[in-house]
């Protein structure tokens, strides 16, 4: 299995957590897993600005650089423990800096962690809707800093509906003429338009696109382009993105012959991994067996390294 859009902060377990509490020194107010692991996941359904208040606590435990390397490793020993060949783990280095770490230290961190685990995988470095141009700037020159030592390229995360992706165009014109991999959350939680933006800033993959599936015209043009959706099903029903696993567009998607991706989005957040998403989209959306191989192939192709 393959993994291409797993976020580092939504992935800790319950055990990890206590960990990095205990290797940092930040209090938590439980330490019981099956307590902590309520308060990781999002039960039930809501916006995409309700899911990501779950990431206050993983976040909480990873403000240093060790850290950081602690999770990137712990992570990549899970899935590789899981088969998975190949996956990208993306953190924004700047929602790491609130006790004083540099960005740049928590990149390191994270490259260290990657290096030490036996997992063939990458880091994308998120740049942040709402963050300032400053910081978004900072975080693509430290994905070309890092390229070559895990850094594969980035990314734009965030409350999508209230930080329209258009506003990014000089953070994107930046990575595009450093010659960055990027890749985008859009149609998530806004329209069509922001799929496009997202494509004419450069994104060789699209993070979630869903609502791209209302546009026959964006449709061709994502299959014109080549370029690759990052299919999150879990977490899209959880958004509010899709009414259901079985209204998910994939199989629009693979209809009109869109190269998909299953991805599991956060492990934790939505309690999955992209092998579990695999099994729940396919029964939801009656998807034939063959397109398994399919979108595997479509996410070796498609991957950044
Ligand atoms: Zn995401």
């Amino acid at each position: 299995m393959i993994d291409l859009h797993l976020h580092l902060d939504g992935s800790l377990t319950p055990r990890e957590v206590i960990e990095l509490a205990r290797l940092t020194g930040v209090t938590l107010p439980t330490y019981r897993e099956e307590e902590l692991f309520s308060l990781l996941t999002f039960d039930g359904r809501g916006t995409l600005n309700d899911y990501l208040t779950k990431f206050d606590l993983p976040l909480s435990v990873l403000q240093t650089a060790e850290g950081v390397e602690y999770a990137v490793r712990a992570l990549c020993e899970r899935l590789a423990e899981k088969k998975y060949e190949y996956a990208e783990i993306r953190f924004a280095p700047m929602l790491h800096t609130r006790r004083g770490a540099s960005a740049d230290d928590i990149v390191k961190g994270a490259v260290k962690g990657l290096r030490a685990s036996r997992l063939e995988a990458g880091l994308l470095l998120c740049c942040m809707r709402g963050a300032s141009n400053a910081e978004n700037l900072g975080t693509v020159e430290l994905a070309a800093k890092y390229r070559g030592e895990g850094v594969v390229g980035v990314d734009l995360a965030g409350a999508e509906a209230l930080y329209p992706t258009e506003n990014y165009r000089e953070v994107f014109a930046l990575a595009s003429r450093l010659g960055l991999n990027v890749t985008i959350h859009a149609g998530e939680a806004a329209g069509a338009d922001s799929v496009r933006a997202a494509l004419d800033f450069g994104a060789r993959r699209i993070g979630h696109g869903v609502a791209a599936a209302g546009s026959e015209e964006l449709l061709k043009r994502i299959v014109a382009e080549n370029v690759l959706i990052e299919v999150c099903p879990t977490s899209n029903v959880q958004t509010g993105a899709v009414p259901s696993l079985s209204e998910h567009p994939i199989a629009r998607f693979l209809e009109r012959g869109v190269p998909v991706a299953i991805c599991s989005d956060n492990m934790t957040v939505s309690d999955t991994d992209a092998r579990l998403e695999w099994t729940k989209v396919q029964a939801a959306c009656r998807l034939p067996d063959t397109a398994y191989e399919k979108m595997l192939a479509a996410a070796r192709l498609h991957r950044f390294s």
